[in-house]
Parts: structure tokens; C-alpha cells; sequence
């Protein structure tokens, strides 16, 4: 089954409205290349006016609340972000995980809100460095990813990101034996629990992708787009990335 790349830029705490200049630049990046789907999940306060400026790339939300309004200071509904302008929302980023401490059924509810809204939904998961060198970072992932998932869950509106905690913002990756070995064993586990749809489910990278890795991380079978942090920021860093896809 092909499965149509994804590539998306997860800006985390970065953009004040001047970077609106980069969203409107990686936005015609975008275009240039059709054959690929290209978001960007920005900070919240820039979700409206750069959906006026994406050209061809969507704008996505970092997180979203679970429950649709209420006393809940501080946190967006999923349709607070749609109507803003947001089409799809990332959830269970190992940031959040580890910062505000969402547990993977938070995560589960959150993408289930997300879906009901209309929004697409980048689910994250990946290990710890202790986890990866005692050498079961596969089951781990995958129990992560199996308790984590929603009801549901649908490649027509649902993708996957595995990123390594410990390659994330630190330039070191995986080897590609690893990236494969893991992202065969997620698909596997997806397959153990929604069956053929599986197939067209798509598990992205995450964690120190470039310009100078992607073209190889992404010719893995399994590995089918890359959720980018710090080379995402600028169209001069993220036009690679979405080339190499
Ligand atoms: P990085 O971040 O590309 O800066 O490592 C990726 C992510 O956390 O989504």
C-alpha cells in the first residue's frame, strides 16, 4: 500500500509573529512539492494568522485539551484550534509527557477530542536512553504506542511519530538498522490491533532529522515522513527535508 509522506514542522515554544515571513517561505516550499504533505504545528498564538499564509502546507496545533470547554485555565479546546485555523494537532509529544505529565490514556482521550473536531492527529512515542540500552526499546515502544492509541484509530486520520527522547534536540539519531527494526515493530503492533488498516498508516521519524539525514531515514520502508523540531524553523533548513520526502 502507498502510503503518502508526511512531513511536518513541530515549532514547540518558538515563533513570535516575525516568523510569519518563514510559514509564508516553507509554504511555497510546499507547493512546489504536491506529492508530499507538508504541515507546520505552531505555537497557538500564530495558528490564525499563518493559516493566512501557508500556501501549500497545513497548520496544525503542538496539543489540545480533551474535554470540549470548562474550567480548565490555560489549556485550548480542538475547537478553539480548528476554528482558528488548525487541521491537524500533535498529542503525546515525550515533552509533554515528561513536563506535564500526560499519561498515555490523557494522550488517548486527546486524539479522540481531536478526531471528533475534524483534526488530523500525530500521535508520539519513543524511548528513553535507559530504555534503549538495556535493549527492549521495541516492546516498550510498542506497549507505549498500543496503550496510547485511541478507539478508532485510522489511517485516514491518524499518524504516528516515533521519536527517540534521547536523539531529540541532541543531533544524535539512531542507526537506520535501529529506525527500521523499530518502525517494522510498530506497524506490527498496529496490525495487532486495527488489522489491514495498518498498512496505510503512517509512522513518521522524529528526533535530529536534517537536511543531511532525511533523504535516508525516509527511503526506509517503513519510515513514511519526519516530524522535525529545530530544522523545521526556517524555510532554508526545512526545504531539504521536504525534498528529500
Ligand atoms: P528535533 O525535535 O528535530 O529538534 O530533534 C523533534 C521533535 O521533538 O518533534
Amino acid at each position: 500500500m502507498s502510503r503518502r509522506k508526511l512531513v511536518v514542522g513541530n515549532w514547540k515554544m518558538n515563533g513570535m509573529q516575525a516568523a510569519l515571513d518563514e510559514v509564508a517561505a516553507i509554504g511555497a516550499r510546499a507547493a512546489q512539492h504536491p506529492a508530499v504533505e507538508v504541515g507546520l504545528c505552531l505555537p497557538a498564538t500564530l495558528i490564525a494568522a499563518a493559516n493566512a499564509r501557508k500556501g501549500g502546507a497545513f497548520i496544525g496545533a503542538q496539543d489540545c485539551h480533551m474535554q470540549a470547554s470548562g474550567a480548565h485555565t490555560g489549556c485550548l479546546s480542538v475547537a478553539m484550534l480548528a476554528e482558528a485555523g488548525a487541521s491537524w494537532t500533535i498529542v503525546g509529544h515525550s515533552e509533554r509527557r515528561q513536563d506535564q505529565g500526560e499519561t498515555d490514556a490523557d494522550v488517548a482521550a486527546k486524539a479522540l477530542a481531536a478526531k471528533a473536531a475534524g483534526l488530523g492527529v500525530i500521535l508520539c512515542v519513543g524511548e528513553s536512553l535507559d530504555v534503549r540500552d538495556a535493549g527492549n526499546a521495541e516492546a516498550v515502544v510498542s506497549a507505549q504506542l498500543l496503550a496510547s492509541l485511541p478507539d478508532g484509530a485510522a489511517a485516514d486520520w491518524l499518524a504516528i511519530a516515533y521519536e527517540p527522547i534521547w536523539a531529540i534536540g541532541t543531533g544524535r539519531i539512531p542507526t537506520m538498522e535501529a529506525v527500521a527494526t523499530m518502525h517494522a515493530a510498530l506497524r506490527a503492533a498496529l496490525a495487532s490491533r486495527i488489522g489491514e488498516d495498518a498498512k496505510g498508516m503512517r509512522i513518521l521519524y522524529g528526533g535530529s532529522m536534517n537536511g543531511d539525514n532525511a533523504a535516508e531515514l525516509m527511503a526506509i520502508t517503513d519510515v513514511d515522513g519526519g516530524l522535525v523540531g529545530g530544522a523545521s524553523l526556517t524555510a532554508e533548513k526545512f526545504a531539504p527535508i521536504i525534498a528529500a520526502a
